[in-house]
């Protein structure tokens, strides 16, 4: 029998066209849900929702770049002209930083970093609530990461938007609680995406580095977080807002 938890659903997602985010967007449709799937890549975006149409699923691929306000507002309006709702977003599209000490991280880095990993989730939000709200209610995930809730040597820039992103999206859940939206988080640990691939090197050598710091010996798969975002999106998740959770293997238990 498939799947339709999700049915009569419409997801917002963005980062789509790759890694975790491409990851939810097929998960989601397995589920039942309709799928608008966006990205700064308008090919990769077209791109998963194609493979979503070849498994029988609704999508629309959109090219939407998070660090602007007018992209995203195109999108959403694209989504309710198509769909007629929102009932769940995933705000999700991000960067790696070079890694540095924070005395050599450029102001370009710094900005960009800002632009891409953390304002991007309040303007999303900022267009996606009232849309919520319209429906009656419905959830919210940000990406965060492991990198929200520890310090990373050479990483203070993307450590720093990953903890504002975890402040952003506990603060957002008080605000809409009562309303029937649920605002979570999800903290990622070392998972097997294209920018991680590029955060390693993509050596065998880079690739054993990222996998010590995994307690559970092995990388994440971009299933493994799409379940997460599913559930906390779920009616299983009824009672879960302002959460930040942790999926990554047991890297961040131990230190
Ligand atoms: P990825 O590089 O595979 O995918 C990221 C996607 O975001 C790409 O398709 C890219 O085109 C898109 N993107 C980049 N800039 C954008 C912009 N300005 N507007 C719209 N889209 C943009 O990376 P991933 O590993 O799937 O990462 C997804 C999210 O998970 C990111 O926020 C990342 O910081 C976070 N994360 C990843 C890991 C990991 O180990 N891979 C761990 C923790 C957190």
């Amino acid at each position: 029998m498939p799947d339709t938890e999700f049915i009569d659903k419409v997801a917002f997602i963005t980062g789509a066209g790759s890694g975790i985010g491409r990851a939810t967007a097929l998960a989601f449709a397995a589920a039942g849900a309709t799928v608008v799937a966006t990205d700064l890549d308008n090919e990769t975006a077209a791109a998963t929702a194609d493979l979503i149409g070849q498994q029988g699923g609704r999508a629309l691929g959109l090219a939407c770049d998070v660090t602007h306000n007018d992209d995203i507002v195109a999108a959403l309006n694209a989504t309710i002209d198509t769909f007629g709702h929102l009932d769940i977003a995933f705000n999700n599209a991000g960067i790696e930083q070079p890694v540095a000490p924070l005395a050599d991280i450029s102001e370009n880095d710094w900005d960009r970093l800002v632009a891409v990993n953390l304002k991007s989730v309040y303007l999303c939000m900022k267009h996606q609530i009232p849309l919520l709200l319209k429906a009656g209610g419905g959830s919210i995930v940000n990406t965060s990461s492991g990198a929200g809730v520890i310090g990373i040597r050479g990483q203070s820039a993307y450590t720093a938007v990953k903890h504002g992103v975890i402040g952003m999206t506990k603060s957002a859940a008080l605000d809409y609680a009562a309303t029937g939206i649920r605002i979570n988080a999800i903290c990622p640990g070392i998972i097997e995406t294209p920018m991680m691939g590029r955060f390693s090197g993509g050596t065998p050598e880079g690739r054993e580095r990222v996998i010590a710091q995994e307690p559970v010996g092995r990388m994440g798969r971009p299933e493994e977080i799409a379940s997460a975002v599913q559930w906390l999106s779920s009616d299983l998740g009824a009672f879960t807002t302002g959460h930040a959770l942790v999926i990554d293997g047991g890297q961040t238990v131990g230190l």
